[in-house]
Formats: structure tokens, C-alpha cells, sequence
């Protein structure tokens, strides 16, 4: 059974038939919850999904970023759960997520939505004495990264034969970030009678046969044109020498206000800028995976909570981390897939709200650049940035001029005058790789 809604946000909800919570037989404990959440009309990956998993079926979810997947599994296993222990059923549910901050993410909303239930958290980079004693005190739900789930399985201090139902988020990322061995691991230890929810941005081979093996005739539900950025967010790119990237960055920060998440390729290059920044006089941190668990949650929940107005990041904040407010993605290096570029600019523009992600793109990041307009389907327009700070224009074909940042070589300049003008090859031609389609991205745990 294929399900397949288009894009639309909750308030452009249908006005035959308005998506309401009402539509689903929720107990009301849960619809205090989602009242307290100020969650009034269910997305559509909300509206899709919510029937069948609290029906007790499989499910494979494919749904752009910042839809609302969370509350889409989070809700209907609570529901289950509690007619499970009502019944007098020993019952949890395993959800895993890629990283510890999703992990963190996700925890939160099952104590929000969780109407009573109690919820663990098992991630790594912290102590285990905690995490066991929480284990140890039966929590129907436990959210975990995979690497630390399996060392608990390896110390007996977790056992899976009361697991009903196992969510898996972000399952193609799981894979790109290598943890196919631990997963193998886990959904092998699992009761064969469960109930799976599989959440996915894409589906690789790989995803598609774990899909086979380990799900129950699932229902497949589809939301909108999947793996592209939301369309409420602005894009744009910045034609830049690598050695221009820092001055522009400042000075477009020094243009703007609000909060801005900055990307950069590797853990020494999210140091350096976040320290420039730092050395310019704002309030900048850094996230990546060489820093502490605790530096990463400070720098999170500073950056949540405006005491940074800006965080610097590797693609390890690309996926699911769901901060409200971010007017601004800047990409200071292209990323190195398309899914990473469309997780990127989903940062900004979350729920209804509108966003705004720049990219900077040296001559060396020209193939990136261009695999990024095919896989969106269009051009990027070019900005020009005046030295020194002032706004950005647009410019369909920039002059080589004074705008063009300090730097640049000439002949780079040449070749992305040519760039600017024809754009991606192909670029209008082609149509975006979609769910069911779309590549395998690197692996690389580097993030
Ligand atoms: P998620 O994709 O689960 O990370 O959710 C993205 C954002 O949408 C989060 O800020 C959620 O709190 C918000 N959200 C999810 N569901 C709803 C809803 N039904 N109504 C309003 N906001 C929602």
C-alpha cells in the first residue's frame, strides 16, 4: 500500500477536509500533550503515518526534513504502549537515532509526548553508571545511538526481548556513518513479532534490502518531493577564492542579524572559523565530534538559547537537529554530497518559518556546486558581496568587478564568470534524483 500526500504545511491545511488530531483515536492524556505542545493540526507525514503505526503496522516513512516524522512514530507508540501496560503487558519501545543530539532530541519528545511514560537516553561520550541505573529501573522507551546500545548489549546491562516496537530514524544516514554492523547486530537481537517505523531521507540499496528483511509488510508513506531543500528556504551562492571566504563570512555576519549556523568541511576548519569569528567579537561556538560530549550539548543548548548567535559545525548538526530560529545557513565549504547540502539548508526555514542558506564556493568546489543545480533542478543565483561588508545583490551574470572578493585569481575569476553565466550543465534539464533513486552517499564518521 503506497501513501503518497503532497507537500503542504499545517497551516495550508485542505479546506474540505482539515487535517485535524481528532481524526485518530488518541486517549486523552495524549491530546493534553499535543495541546500542551501547541501542536494543533497534524503534518501531512503526521496524518499519514499516525493510522497505520497506531493500527500496529510497519511503516516506511519518507518525508522531507522538518516535517514533523518525530511526533509522527513518537505518538503512536506512546498510545500503544500505554494499552500494552494498561493490559499488564511487559512492553518497550527502541528508538535509534544516527547522533547523540538527535538521540537528545528525540528523548525530549517522548517525555513531552510521553504522558507519563518513563524514557532512558543511551548515547555515548557519558558515563555508563547513569545510563545503567536507568536502564536498570525498566523505561518503556529507550532512545539510543547505535555504538552505545551495542556496548550495554555486550555488558548485559540491556537486554532486547521486550522490545514491541523499534523505530529506526534516519536510517540512511545510520548507514553512511557505518553503523550497517551495529544495526545487523541489533535488529538480529530483536523479537521477530515487533512493530517496525523506518524513517529515511533517501533509500540506498542497502536500506531497501534491510527493509526487506526486517519489515512486515510495510505500508509505505511518502511526503512530498523527497530529498530536496524546503522551498520556503532562499538559496543562494557566493563565488569565492578559498582564501576570500573568511573576510566574506565576516562581513556578511557583520551585515546581518540573527542567528546563523555556519558549515565547514572538517573538524580543523569548523576550529578556525568559529576562532575567527570569536577573534572578530561575536558570540560564535563550535560542534563536532572531537569535542566532549558535554562541550557539544553547551554548545547546542547556547547556541538554542541565544547565548551564541552563532555555531560553526560540521555535517554532524546537518541532520534533525531542530532549532527554532535559524535565519541563516551559510555553507562556508560545499558539502560533500547532495543529501548533506539538502539536510544543511533544512536547518533554517523549520516549520513555517522562512530561511535563507548562502553557500560559498571556491573554483576547487566547482563539481559539488554543480551536482548540487542538478540534483535541485536549477541554477543558484550568484551573489556578489561588497568589500567590506553592505548587502548582498543578486547578479544573473556579475561583472568582474571590485565586488568580486580580495583574492581571487584571475583565472578563476574567468572560469566562474562562464560558470555564472551557463550555470550547472544540464542543470534545468534534469530532473531532481528522488526517494527510491537517489545515490549512496560516502561513508565517512568524520562529522
Ligand atoms: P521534526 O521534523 O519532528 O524535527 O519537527 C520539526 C518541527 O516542527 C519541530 O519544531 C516540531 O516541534 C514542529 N512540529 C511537529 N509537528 C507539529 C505540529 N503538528 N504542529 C506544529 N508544529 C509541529
Amino acid at each position: 500500500m503506497n501513501i503518497a500526500v503532497p507537500m503542504h504545511h499545517p497551516s495550508d491545511a485542505d479546506e474540505a477536509t482539515p487535517p485535524s488530531f481528532d481524526q485518530f483515536p488518541l486517549s486523552p492524556p495524549m491530546r493534553a500533550a499535543l495541546r500542551a505542545a501547541e501542536y494543533r493540526v497534524p503534518t501531512p507525514i503526521q496524518a499519514a503515518t499516525i493510522a497505520p503505526a497506531l493500527a500496529g503496522r510497519d511503516v516506511i516513512g519518507a518525508a522531507q526534513t522538518g516535517t514533523g516524522k518525530t511526533a509522527a512514530f513518537v505518538v503512536p507508540l506512546v498510545e500503544r504502549l500505554r494499552g500494552d501496560a494498561s493490559r499488564g503487558a511487559a512492553a518497550t519501545a527502541l528508538i535509534l537515532a544516527p547522533t547523540r543530539e538527535l538521540a537528545e532530541q528525540i528523548f525530549g519528545w517522548t517525555r513531552r509526548l510521553g504522558c507519563g511514560l518513563r524514557s532512558a537516553l543511551v548515547v555515548g561520550g557519558v558515563a555508563y553508571g547513569p545510563q545503567t541505573a536507568a536502564l536498570r529501573a525498566r523505561p518503556s522507551i529507550i532512545v539510543a545511538t547505535p555504538g552505545r546500545l551495542v556496548d550495554h548489549l555486550d555488558r548485559r546491562t540491556l537486554g532486547l526481548h521486550d522490545v514491541r516496537i523499534f523505530v529506526l530514524d534516519e536510517a540512511d544516514r545510520m548507514l553512511d556513518m557505518g553503523f550497517k554492523p551495529q544495526l545487523d547486530r541489533i535488529m538480529g537481537g530483536l523479537p521477530p513479532r515487533r512493530q517496525t517505523l523506518l524513517f529515511s531521507a533517501t533509500m540506498p540499496a542497502g536500506l531497501g534490502a534491510l527493509a526487506r528483511m526486517h519489515l512486515h509488510d510495510p505500508v509505505r508513506v511518502a511526503v512530498g518531493q523527497q530529498a530536496l531543500p524546503p522551498s520556503r528556504a532562499a538559496q543562494d551562492v557566493y563565488l569565492v577564492d578559498s582564501g576570500a571566504k573568511t573576510p566574506l563570512l565576516l562581513s556578511m555576519i557583520a551585515a546581518s542579524g540573527g542567528n546563523v549556523l555556519v558549515f565547514a568541511r572538517t573538524k580543523h576548519r569548523t576550529d578556525r572559523v568559529a576562532r575567527s569569528l570569536c577573534a572578530a567579537g561575536h558570540a560564535a561556538q563550535r560542534l563536532h565530534s572531537n569535542r566532549s560530549q558535554s562541550q557539544r550539548r553547551e554548545a547546542l543548548e547556547g547556541f538554542r538559547r541565544g547565548r551564541y548567535r552563532i555555531l560553526v559545525a560540521t555535517d554532524i548538526a546537518a541532520r534533525g537537529i531542530d532549532v527554532a530560529g535559524i535565519g541563516r545557513v551559510i555553507n562556508y565549504d560545499l558539502p560533500q554530497t547532495v543529501e548533506d547540502y539538502v539536510h544543511r539548508v533544512g536547518r533554517t526555514a523549520r516549520a513555517e518559518a522562512a530561511g535563507h542558506a548562502s553557500s560559498f564556493a571556491a573554483p576547487e568546489e566547482r563539481a559539488q556546486l554543480h551536482a548540487i543545480e542538478r540534483h535541485i533542478g536549477r541554477t543558484l543565483p550568484r551573489q556578489t558581496h561588497a568589500a567590506g561588508g553592505g548587502d548582498a545583490r543578486s547578479s544573473a551574470a556579475p561583472r568582474p568587478s571590485r565586488q568580486t572578493p580580495a583574492g581571487d585569481t584571475r583565472r578563476a575569476r574567468r572560469e566562474w564568470e562562464m560558470d555564472t553565466t551557463n550555470g550547472a550543465k544540464g542543470a534545468r534539464k534534469r530532473r531532481p534524483r528522488t526517494f527510491g533513486n537517489a545515490g549512496r552517499s560516502r561513508r565517512r564518521r568524520q562529522a
